[in-house]
């Protein structure tokens, strides 16, 4: 009689789950979810409940089953073993984990006990989209030809032969109520939905004032989802389904990155940018995290953060070029408040895209490129909906003014309801003395002219 623990971590789901599958060849399965006290308890309210909603999910897919999922409380290094020991398990299945972070866990559970390792986390197995020399890519294009190439795995769909074990463990923590409900139901919801309107995403996708995108970014940190089972569900020959498929392959490009060059985690992937001379500026960056830069874009998108723990990824680009190159401020300030309030915080998706935006990781755009923030707001929120809905001191300005309110006059302002400097603020820094200003810190170190 074979028992395997099948140890869920970022992946709680049974569809497209290699560990799953493979665990569930054995006689009896003992699905486990070991909740870490010093990570719960300091992530917030909202994430909490987010994690116990998927686990609930997860468990109520294993009662069909006939099974549960066991919950228990500690540090995986000794419950992972124990768990093990008790149920007589000789091996503990996962799906394997990319950040530093993870991979240490990982390294010292695996001293303890058999740990047998699956891809379950990105489209294609990590590694195995490499140049011709058989290295990683660090520019996408080339990265993106050659895995759009290659044949998805095939997969199952969580069939399950073993006796899976109903011990629940402990019982799930009482969390808050969470405003998106977690699991691989409302996981699928959410991708049917996205489905109705896959084809205008190429068109839409960078327009903050419309729900265009999919927002299955919470579903895949949480792995309530499978990135191959999304792929299947939107693959197609339209400009919208192929434009969304790129973007899992950032995902996985990303994934791909960390995995080696796993010190870009908090040093610059581009060697001659390690020495910019970033500026402290607390005043600058509280007003960035709090949404009172004055760039209304910007605020819009930080005050998303606040409310939601989501930002449209054109805001994104906007706000965190903002830290970096208009404040000069240096990105892991950023990376580290975004990885806090982000729900869909995800270490190697985070700082691959703040690397990008700091020009200092791979793709970089020459460091001379910098976003203008109001051109930016009046390219992809032309009449304000997406700032209006997120800075309502703004509601009643003309779209020719709300991107730049400031170029009004008091009297027209007041007219509208705003007051600069009471009511709204005066932007902080005057954007092209600090685009002069970032190039010349970045052209210093970089020995470009
Ligand atoms: P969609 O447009 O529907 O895209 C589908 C999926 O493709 C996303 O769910 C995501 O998994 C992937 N994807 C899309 N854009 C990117 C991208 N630029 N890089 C990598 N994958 C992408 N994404 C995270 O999942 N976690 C993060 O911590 C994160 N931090 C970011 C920080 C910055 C500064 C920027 C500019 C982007 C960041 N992104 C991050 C990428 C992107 O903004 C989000 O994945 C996207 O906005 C999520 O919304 P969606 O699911 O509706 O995306």
């Amino acid at each position: 009689m074979s028992t395997i623990v099948v140890w869920f971590r970022r992946d709680a789901r049974l569809d497209d789950n290699p560990a799953w599958t493979a665990g569930a060849q054995a006689d009896t399965v003992q699905p486990l979810f070991v909740i870490d006290p010093s990570l719960f308890d300091v992530v917030s309210p909202l994430r909490r409940a987010l994690l116990v909603s998927g686990l609930a999910g997860l468990d109520s897919s294993l009662a069909a089953l006939g099974g549960r999922l066991r919950v228990e409380f500690g540090d995986p290094r000794q419950v992972v073993r124990s768990v093990a020991a008790e149920t007589g398990a000789t091996e503990v299945f996962i799906n394997r984990e990319v950040t530093p972070f993870g991979k240490a866990r990982d390294e010292q559970v695996g001293r303890r006990i058999r740990l047998c390792e699956f891809e379950g986390n990105t489209v294609h197995p990590i590694g195995s989209v490499t140049t011709a020399s058989g290295g990683p890519y660090r520019v996408f294009s080339a990265f993106y030809r050659s895995w759009s190439d290659r044949l998805v795995e095939p997969y199952d769909q969580g069939r399950s032969g073993a006796t899976i074990a109903d011990n629940p463990g402990s019982p799930l923590p009482s969390v808050d109520e969470s405003s998106i409900s977690g699991g691989e139901s409302a996981a699928q919801e959410r991708l049917s939905r996205f489905r109705t309107r896959i084809d205008r995403y190429d068109i839409d996708r960078d327009v903050p004032g419309i729900d265009a995108t999919s927002r299955l970014s919470i579903d895949l940190k949480y792995g309530w989802i499978g990135p191959r089972d999304v792929v299947a569900a939107t693959a197609g020959d339209s400009k919208g389904r192929k434009a969304f498929v790129r973007q899992l392959a950032w995902r996985d490009f990303y994934a791909n990155v960390l995995e080696a060059f796993p010190d870009t985690v908090n040093r610059e992937m581009r060697p001659n940018l390690r020495d910019i001379a970033w500026r402290e500026d607390s005043d600058g960056f509280a007003a960035w995290q709090s949404g009172q830069t004055g760039y209304p874009l910007v605020d819009a998108g930080m005050r998303q953060l606040r409310g939601e723990g989501w930002m449209h990824n054109r805001v994104r680009l906007v706000a965190a070029s903002f830290l970096v190159k208009d404040l000069l401020i240096d990105w892991r300030r950023g990376e580290r408040h975004f990885r806090r309030m982000l729900l869909d915080g995800d270490v190697a998706q985070n700082v691959g895209n703040w690397q990008w935006v700091a020009g200092t990781g791979t793709d970089a755009s020459p460091y001379f490129r910098v976003f203008n923030p109001v051109t930016q707001s009046r390219r992809f929120d032309p009449d304000g909906t997406y700032i209006r809905r997120w800075v309502p001191e703004l509601r009643d300005v003309p779209a020719d003014l709300v991107h730049s309110p400031w170029t009004a006059g008091p009297l027209e302002l007041a007219a509208h309801g705003v007051r600069l400097g009471e009511n709204y603020p005066e932007p902080i820094v005057d954007h092209a003395m600090a685009r002069e200003r970032a190039i010349g810190a970045y052209r210093f170190v970089s020995g470009e002219s």
